[in-house]
């Protein structure tokens, strides 16, 4: 059964049980609280009787007491009343007490917490309330059935429409999600609604664009590793057949490039790990509180022989003489290197290259900030959205000539983020470019 039968189903047998339960309660409930009020009231006139009279039965057998139960109509009612010894004080009816007494209706008459005596009736409704009760419960039975009838069915036809109004949009998710399984990940559902319904779809698009990144990603990255492996290769396979054909001693000068493509690959299979390990959120990160001074000194160190080959001028301005980062200090010496390499890389002789620690505050957490600006060729604001996308290099030809491979800002990018920190980029073409990164503060 589909879900919009079971619905239906579920409020058809609701209003059957809010119809059957008003009967129930309007015949048998009211039968029986008209048949207690009216015992109730025939006792009472003999409790009253005893009271009146003194707390006796003086001249009981004398008292019509129909004249007290019946004042319109005649009360044709069997009434027999016991002592509390079982003396029969008072008997009216048209058979013998005897068979009154065994077969009849019975209550006790008790007066101060005495029970003075016991009353015996064929019914225990006088004429008149006999038609007082089946008038009510006549009226209730004709009338009162149009009620639950017409409120059943207006229930059942508001539950067809609920029922219609609900399923509807779960029929037409049901062939897009059928799409989506099979592979079909530009399908989109219109959200017409703000209700769940409406959620559920915008989660479901969200879903499936994801999807589709994802999968666009995946396809990029195998076709781009292809690309990447396929010159180093190439590079390698070329020199072996030169020294295949030579048939001579290799001479080192020979081995060089091939040694040279193997360190490159490896440093790409190397690379595409990190960075595989930091997207998927498994990297391991060993942090500590890490002085941020003498871990840019010790990368600067590195680099100064290159930069005073190229007489490039590295300027630290530290305003602070300690920022303790909570980060992994070898990890963050990859992100510090990375940018490093780059400000050396796309720098020509003669530029400068300027650190700057800082200690900023953002959405009410404290941070580290360090920014490394150049002075080097820059990069235009059309390139700025992609520059973390591992792979991408401004220039194909001028990144392969100067040998980088495009995975140096993704694999900064990850790592800052493993440490929930951020880094941004500013730069202007021919006059250099600023990377700004923010660790969390110790
Ligand atoms: P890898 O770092 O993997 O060896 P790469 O340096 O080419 O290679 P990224 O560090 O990711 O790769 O940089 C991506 C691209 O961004 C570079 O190819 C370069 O074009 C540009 N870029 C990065 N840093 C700078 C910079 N400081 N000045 C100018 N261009 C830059
Ligand atoms: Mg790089």
């Amino acid at each position: 059964m589909n879900v919009r039968g079971k619905l239906f189903g579920a409020m058809a047998v609701l209003v059957f049980f809010v119809t059957v339960g008003y009967f129930g309660a309007t015949q048998g409930y009211l039968k029986n609280r008209f048949e207690d009020y009216f015992k109730a009231k025939t006792t009472k006139l003999f409790e009253i009787y005893y009271k009146e009279h003194d707390n006796s039965w003086e001249g009981i057998e004398e008292i019509k007491i129909s004249d007290a139960l019946e004042q319109i109509s005649p009360d044709g009612r069997e009434i027999a009343l016991l002592s509390s010894e079982g003396n029969i004080l008072f008997f009216r009816g048209s058979g013998d007490s005897g068979s009154l007494i065994q077969q009849g209706k019975r209550n006790t008459v008790i007066v101060n917490g005495a029970t003075v005596g016991t009353i015996y009736v064929d019914r225990w409704e006088s004429t008149e309330d006999y038609l007082l009760k089946k008038y009510v419960l006549d009226s209730m039975r004709t009338q009162g059935l149009r009620v639950p009838t017409l409120t059943g069915i207006v229930a059942l036809l508001l539950g067809l429409w609920l029922t219609k109004k609900l399923t509807e949009p779960l029929k037409r998710l049901i062939p897009a999600i059928q799409k989506i399984a099979v592979g079909e990940l530009h399908v989109r559902i219109p959200v017409t609604t703000r209700d769940e319904f409406g959620k559920v779809t915008g989660a479901l698009n969200h879903m499936a664009q994801q999807l589709l990144r994802a999968e666009e990603v995946r396809k990029n990255l195998t076709a781009d590793v292809a690309h990447e492996l396929r010159t180093p290769l190439s590079i390698i396979q070329c020199n072996m057949e030169v020294i295949q054909e030579g048939g001579r001693d290799i001479p080192p000068e020979t081995l060089l490039p091939i040694q040279d493509e193997v360190i490159r690959l490896s440093k790409l299979v190397d690379d595409l790990h990190q960075l595989t390990l930091a997207e998927a959120g498994k990297l391991q990160l060993d942090r500590s509180p890490t002085d941020l001074v003498p871990l840019l000194d010790r990368i600067i160190d590195m680099l100064k022989p290159e930069a005073e080959e190229r007489h490039i001028d590295i300027v630290r301005s530290y305003p602070v003489q300690k920022l303790n980062a909570f980060v992994d200090p070898h990890r963050i010496t990859q992100v510090f290197y990375n940018l490093l390499t780059n400000a050396m890389r796309y720098t020509s002789s003669g530029g400068k290259i300027s650190i700057r620690i800082t200690d900023s505050s953002h959405e009410e957490s404290r941070f580290a900030s360090v920014s490394i600006e150049d002075t080097g060729i820059g990069i235009a604001a059309e390139q700025l959205p992609f520059l973390f996308d591992r792979f991408y290099r401004v220039e194909e030809s001028r990144a392969r000539h100067t040998g980088g491979m495009g995975l140096g800002l993704a694999i900064a990018k990850e790592f800052v983020e493993a440490h929930r920190g951020f880094i941004s980029v500013q730069s202007e073409v021919g006059r250099g470019t600023q990377f700004t990164v923010h660790l969390p503060c110790a």
